[in-house]
C-alpha cells in the first residue's frame, strides 16, 4: 500500500516541510499506515506566520463585502467537494461516512455565516455626543491569528475558526491534528481555488513544537484552541501570558437526565445515538445517563439490546452506524477505563472490550459498552473517556440530577428529557452548563448562536463563532470626531459601486 507524505500549505502552495520529525498516519478501520505527516519546526511555522503577516495589510483593507464574495465561492466549492471532504474525515478518522458528512455540512453553516461580514462588522454611531461631534465604534481585524484543533473533527472545528477570522480581516495559520491532517490540505486548496490571496490560510502540520512556536511568536495575536482541558489551559495561561487573546475550548463529560415522564423510547434512540455515534468521539457525545427514579430499570435493558445491535463496521460502508476509534492508543485507553470501570464496582452490562470485524482484524474496533449503577467517585464517572462507552447513573429525583451535573467539573453540555414544561424551564435557568438541550440529545448551536462549555470545558471569555466569535477576532476602536469644514469631491454621476 502507497504511503502519501502529507505536508504544509503556506502561502498558496504546498510545502513538504523538511521531515525532520514525522508521525505515521493510518486508517482506523484497517489498522494499516497510509501516510506519513512533516511535523513542522520552528522555522516552518515562522514561514507561515511571515506569509500571514505579510498577506495581513491588504486583506484587512480589502472592503468586507469583497472578502465575503471570496468566502461565498469557497462555500460553492465546499458544496461541490462535500463528499470528498467527508470521505478523507472517514480514511483517516474512522468516523462513518454518513457522519462526517454531517461534520462537512455543520462546518460549511459557518462559512456560509460568514458570507454575512458586512452585517456583522457593522459599527454603532452616535450624532451630535458634544456640539459639532460625532462618535462611533468600529470593528477592526487583530492581525495573523492562529487555530490549534483536535483529531475529532479536522473538518468542523477549523471551520468553527478560520471562515470567521479570515472574513473579519484577519489571516490565519492552522495547526490541526497530526492524526487526520489531509482534509485541512483538501480546504486550503479549496481557499486557493475561491481565490483567496496568498498568504490568507495557511496550515502547518505538527504539535507541541509547532504549537508552541505559534504561542512563542509576536505576530501571532490571537490563538482559539479545541481540545483536551490539559492543553487548553496550557494554551490559555501560555497564550495569555504571551499577551495573546485566547480561547480554549475543553474536554466534557455530557449527561442527559431522563425524567419518568419522558417519552422513554424516544430517549433510548437519542441515548443510543449520541453515546455511541462517532464511537463516542464527540465533545458532545452524551456520556453519562442520568435516570430519575424507575427510568433506569425500564430503560436499562432497551439500553442494553441496542449497544448489542449497533452496526459497527468501516465507515466507508453506508449502512455503518459506528466506526472503529482512532488510534491503537485511543483503543488502548478506552480499553483501561472498562476495566478499571468494573473494578470500581459498577455494574458491566454490555463489554465492548473483545468485539472484532471480520475482515478488518486489525483495526481499532470497540463494540458499545453500556455501565450501570456507576457511582460519582468512580474514575469512569468523573474523567472524559472519549469512547463509545455510556455510564448510567441513578438518582431518585430531578433536584439530585441537576446537583449531581452542577457539582461535575465539566460543564459542555447537557440535555432534560422530559414532558414537563416546568422542568425544561428550571433546568435551563439553573443548569451550569454552557449548551443545553431540552429533548436535543446534542445541543450543538447553530452558526449564529455560538458555541462553548461552562467551567473546565472553556477557558476565556468567548465562544467561538457566532457573534462572539466576530467579537473574538476584532478589536473595537472609538473614533470621535469634529469636522469644520466639509469636503467636496465634486460631481459623480455614476451609481456608487464598492471597490
Ligand atoms: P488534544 O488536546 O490531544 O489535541 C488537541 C490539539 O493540541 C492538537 O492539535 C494537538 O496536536 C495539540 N497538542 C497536543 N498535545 C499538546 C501539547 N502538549 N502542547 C501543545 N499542543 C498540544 O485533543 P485530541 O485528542 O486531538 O481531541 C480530543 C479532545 O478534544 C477531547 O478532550 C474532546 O473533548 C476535546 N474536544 C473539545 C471540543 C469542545 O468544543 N469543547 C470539541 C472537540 C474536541
Amino acid at each position: 500500500m502507497t504511503i502519501h507524505p502529507i505536508g504544509h500549505y503556506i502561502n498558496g502552495k504546498s510545502y513538504a516541510g523538511a521531515n525532520a520529525a514525522t508521525q505515521a498516519v493510518f486508517n482506523p478501520a484497517t489498522g494499516a499506515q497510509t501516510g506519513i505527516v512533516d511535523l513542522a519546526r520552528v522555522e516552518d511555522v515562522d514561514m507561515a506566520v511571515a506569509a500571514a503577516q505579510k498577506a495581513f495589510p491588504a486583506w484587512a483593507d480589502m472592503p468586507p463585502i469583497r472578502r465575503a464574495r471570496l468566502m461565498n465561492r469557497f462555500l460553492n466549492l465546499l458544496n461541490e467537494n462535500k463528499d470528498d471532504l467527508a470521505r478523507a474525515i472517514t480514511l483517516e478518522h474512522g468516523k462513518v461516512f454518513t457522519d462526517a458528512r454531517g461534520e462537512v455540512e455543520r462546518g460549511i453553516d459557518i462559512v456560509e455565516f460568514a458570507c454575512g461580514i458586512p452585517q456583522l462588522l457593522k459599527g454603532d454611531f452616535t450624532d451630535q455626543v458634544s456640539t459639532g461631534i460625532d462618535n462611533w465604534t468600529l470593528r477592526q481585524p487583530l492581525g495573523v491569528v492562529a487555530g490549534v484543533t483536535p483529531f475529532n473533527f479536522p473538518v468542523m472545528v477549523p471551520m468553527w475558526m478560520f471562515p470567521v477570522a479570515i472574513a473579519a480581516g484577519n489571516t490565519f495559520v492552522l495547526k490541526p491534528s497530526p492524526t487526520d491532517p489531509t482534509p485541512a490540505l483538501m480546504y486550503a486548496e479549496l481557499m486557493k481555488e475561491a481565490g483567496f490571496p496568498d498568504g490568507v490560510f495557511n496550515v502547518v502540520q505538527g504539535d507541541k513544537v509547532a504549537v508552541d512556536a505559534l504561542l512563542a511568536h509576536d505576530d501571532v495575536k490571537a490563538v482559539s484552541f479545541v481540545g483536551s482541558t490539559p492543553i487548553a489551559n496550557y494554551i490559555y495561561e501560555t497564550g495569555a501570558r504571551n499577551g495573546k487573546r485566547v480561547q480554549a475550548l475543553g474536554g466534557a463529560k455530557n449527561h442527559m437526565l431522563v425524567m419518568p415522564d419522558a417519552d422513554l423510547e424516544k430517549a433510548v434512540d437519542a441515548l443510543i445515538g449520541a453515546a455511541y455515534g462517532s464511537a463516542g468521539e464527540r465533545c458532545m457525545a452524551i456520556s453519562v445517563a442520568t435516570l430519575v427514579g424507575d427510568v433506569g430499570d425500564k430503560i436499562v435493558p432497551m439500553l442494553a439490546e441496542r449497544a448489542r445491535d449497533l452496526k459497527i463496521k468501516n465507515g466507508l460502508e453506508l449502512d455503518a452506524e459506528m466506526g472503529p476509534v482512532v488510534t491503537k492508543a485511543a483503543h488502548d485507553r478506552i480499553k483501561g477505563y472498562i476495566e478499571k470501570g468494573a473494578a470500581e464496582g459498577a455494574d458491566l452490562v454490555v463489554d465492548g472490550r473483545d468485539f472484532t470485524v471480520e475482515g478488518h482484524e486489525d483495526g481499532y474496533w470497540l463494540g458499545g459498552t453500556l455501565f450501570d449503577n456507576v457511582t460519582p467517585d468512580m474514575t469512569i464517572y468523573r474523567e472524559e473517556i472519549f469512547g463509545p462507552v455510556l455510564a448510567c447513573v441513578r438518582v431518585k429525583d430531578f433536584a439530585e440530577g441537576v446537583d449531581l451535573i452542577n457539582a461535575h467539573e465539566f460543564g459542555n453540555g447537557v440535555s432534560l428529557f422530559t414532558r414537563d414544561g416546568n422542568a425544561a424551564r428550571e433546568f435551563g435557568r439553573k443548569i451550569q452548563v454552557g449548551m443545553v438541550g431540552v429533548n436535543v440529545p446534542i445541543p450543538v448551536p447553530m452558526a449564529w448562536h455560538g458555541f462553548g462549555g461552562w467551567k473546565k470545558s472553556l477557558f476565556g471569555d468567548t465562544h467561538a463563532y457566532g457573534e462572539e466569535g466576530v467579537r473574538f477576532y476584532t478589536k473595537q476602536k472609538s473614533i470621535m470626531q469634529r469636522w469644520p469644514e466639509s469636503i467636496s469631491k465634486g460631481a459623480e454621476f455614476a451609481m456608487p459601486v464598492a471597490r
